[in-house]
């Protein structure tokens, strides 16, 4: 099973991807927290990407496939993958598809997370992980990134079906058994 898990910054997909991923056996890929490693490791593509994370735009496309082109062939993901902070744009959507495809994939279900924009950024400025991107100012900027360049993705996976909204408020375990009636509805 092949997932991608939605929303904008602040929804909570990382928490929930992990949750995801331990109990359906599946591989996180997460293309914000494989940067920033990059960024702490300081490889020549941490070197690269730091001062665009920092800034709150996105990475160019190119860079973002190829990093995942070389990711997805890791054992970890052989039972499938919940991708998380990824395709961000129309182009990485189809880059996507086209990699998958060539591995004889595909995406199962595109999971998009519903939060009302107020309780994102209280979400973000107060989850406390020190992150350089975490700033009001850059918050709104991330939000407004997200509303120009990501939101049209969901439309490119409702062209093909298999869209989920689930309402992304409430405790961490009620949005994970919403999660969790999708995933188990598509194993039936
Ligand atoms: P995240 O951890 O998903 O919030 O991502 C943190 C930052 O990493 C973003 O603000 C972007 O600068 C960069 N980033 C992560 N994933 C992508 C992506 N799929 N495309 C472009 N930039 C990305």
């Amino acid at each position: 099973m092949n997932l991608v898990l939605f929303g904008p910054p602040g929804a909570g997909k990382g928490t929930q991807a992990q949750s995801v991923c331990q109990n359906y056996g599946l591989g996180h890929l997460a293309t914000g927290n494989l940067f920033r490693t990059h960024i702490s490791n300081e490889t020549p593509l941490g070197l690269r990407v730091k001062s665009i994370l920092d800034s709150g735009e996105l990475v160019p496309d190119s860079i973002v496939l190829d990093m995942v082109k070389e990711e997805i062939q890791k054992d970890d993901f052989k039972n499938g993958v919940v991708f998380d902070g990824f395709p961000r744009t129309v182009a990485q959507a189809e880059g996507l598809e086209e990699v998958l495809l060539n591995m004889g994939l595909t995406i199962d279900a595109f999971i998009m997370l519903d939060v009302p924009e107020e309780m994102l950024v209280q979400r973000l400025l107060s989850r406390g992980e020190g992150r350089s991107d975490d700033t009001e100012e850059k918050i709104t900027h991330r939000l407004e990134v997200y509303r120009k360049e990501t939101s049209p993705v969901k439309g490119y996976y409702e062209a093909n079906g298999h869209v989920y909204s689930i309402l992304g408020t409430g405790s961490i375990d009620e949005v994970y058994s919403r999660i969790q009636s999708v995933l188990d509805s598509l194993r039936k």
